[in-house]
């Protein structure tokens, strides 16, 4: 095992951790776990080529195929199955997983970063530079992704998928072949799912603890083994640890060890776990586009905006706005009635970003207000401090809209079991609500660290309350949507 110490050591500290009864049964199945990785690691390249190959199908083969009738569903059709297989079952199950295993899509399936990887490792090896490990990068790189999908149709059209997603491994692939040294830079610096399942991955159940922690706190270096450059003896957040195990040696008295806690527990005490500005801002930021590329289908304001926005260009005698751009850019198929004009690039484009401008503005100003009513109340750190700490609070209900949001299709799946519309929209109702009093809970539990007496922690509560909320309001047509 590279760089670790084989010599024998007493049992990992994870028991002691878990605390109690409860605890010590965690620490034994986190010890099974471990153990069965630690054989099989080595295997999952198998694991990694047989997803390649399902993804290259799931966005090669539909293109290719006549356009599915009416009646057509996932079963009786290869592109209505494509189709639900992406958004209907990977998109929300990934999120999802992530409470329950971390990142485990990221290290044991997901064929993007492994073929990053691959390529890598028979690449360049070029220096990483700063435009890619530039902490924005991957925020404009979920932007761009999440627009595009929109301009372009990436939900209806099989050709839309193979770009998006297709252009998506590619970079992915290119990015490998060029920059690092046996890392992953893909996955670390610019993947935009790997942001989001980053952040989500802070509420999992799921953690990677050094067995000799070095204090000092995260700090990225290309040295060592993990793939995604981890400085492994510092390490104290989960969003970079893609659980690829490699640093795992249970016998060793090195490495770090798999601990499985309680879900939340890593944002309620986030001061100990590398709080993070710019993951707050992608928070805000990412549920704020996402729910832009709901409404805009959805609100009426977004056809009545069109209309005065199509007149006023055409009294100026720009005819060019009615015309269709190229088709990798916005969706141009006349044989399936939809061909976007410049017009509706414009207008999904600036309304989603209009939405992402708004909802952050909502969200930090709450967040403002709650960190400066805990401060009034003898809350501990700085004001900034106090502002990313709290700014955590929202990743269960963000969580919640994304997969209700865009994964909606999961839960059409209830049908089978005899729910109609109204039904459906009661579960992911009741969904959501889980997700809005989880992030309640994590506010209360946050301000707690801040030191804010409970008898008054409902005043700085407040506002997070607010903002959740508000999430929730935004969303609403999404979950009643059916
Ligand atoms: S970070 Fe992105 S490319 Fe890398 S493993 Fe995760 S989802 Fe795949
Ligand atoms: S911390 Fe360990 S398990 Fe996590 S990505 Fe790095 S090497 Fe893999």
């Amino acid at each position: 095992m590279h760089g670790l110490d084989s010599t024998r050591i007493p049992p990992s500290p994870r028991d002691s951790m878990g605390g109690g009864k409860a605890g010590s049964r965690l620490g034994s199945v986190a010890r099974k776990v471990e153990a069965f990785f630690v054989v099989y690691r080595e295997h999952v390249a198998w694991v990694h080529a047989l997803m390649f190959l399902c993804f290259l199908a799931l966005l090669a083969v539909p293109p290719f195929l006549p356009d599915p009738p009416e009646n057509a569903t996932p079963i009786s059709h290869f592109t209505e199955f494509a189709n639900y297989v992406m958004w209907g079952v990977w998109f929300p199950l990934v999120f999802l997983s992530v409470i329950f295993t971390g990142r485990s899509w990221c290290g044991l399936l997901c064929p993007m970063g492994a073929a990053s990887e691959w390529a890598n490792r028979r690449g360049l090896k070029r220096a990483i530079p700063r435009w890619i490990s530039w902490q924005g990068t991957p925020i404009v790189s979920f932007l761009i992704v999440t627009i595009l999908g929109q301009t372009v149709g990436v939900r209806d059209h099989p050709e839309a998928i193979a770009e998006v997603f297709g252009g998506t491994m590619a970079a992915a692939i290119l990015i490998g072949y060029v920059y690092g040294r046996n890392k992953r830079a893909w996955c670390r610096h610019m993947c935009p799912i790997g942001l989001l399942l980053g952040v989500f991955s802070r509420l999992g159940a799921v953690q990677f603890v050094p067995k000799n922690k070095t204090a000092g706190g995260d700090v990225c270096t290309e040295k060592g083994l993990c793939p995604t450059m981890i400085d492994l003896k510092r390490k104290e957040e989960s969003r970079h640890c893609i659980e690829c195990f490699r640093c795992v040696a249970p016998e060793a008295r090195g490495g770090l060890f798999l601990r499985l806690r309680r879900p939340g527990e890593e944002v309620e005490a986030i001061r100990r776990h590398h709080p993070n500005p710019a993951e707050v801002w992608f928070l805000f930021l990412g549920t704020g586009v996402a729910l832009g590329g709901f409404l805009w289908l959805t609100l009426p304001l977004y056809e009545r905006l069109r209309q005065t926005l199509g007149e006023w260009f055409l009294d100026q005698g720009w005819y060019w706005i009615g015309t269709s751009g190229p088709g990798w850019l916005m969706a141009v198929y006349p044989e399936r009635r939809e061909v976007f004009m410049w017009l509706d690039f414009l207008m999904i484009v600036g309304f989603m970003l209009a939405c992402m401008v708004v909802l952050t503005a909502l969200l930090a100003l709450t967040t403002v207000a709650a960190a400066w009513l805990s401060e009034k109340i003898g809350g501990d750190l700085d004001l900034r401090k106090r502002f990313v700490e709290l700014g955590y609070q929202y990743a269960p209900v963000a969580m919640v809209s994304l997969v209700i949001g865009l994964g909606g299709e999961m839960f059409e799946i209830l049908r089978f079991a005899g729910l109609d519309g109204t039904g459906i929209g009661y579960v992911k109702g009741g969904f959501f609500g889980v997700g809005l009093l989880w992030s309640v809970f994590l506010g209360y539990r946050i301000l707690a660290r801040q030191s804010v007496p409970a008898s008054r922690r409902w005043l700085p509560l407040g506002p997070g309350v607010l903002g959740s909320l508000l999430v929730a309001a935004l969303w609403w047509p999404a979950i009643f949507a059916s």
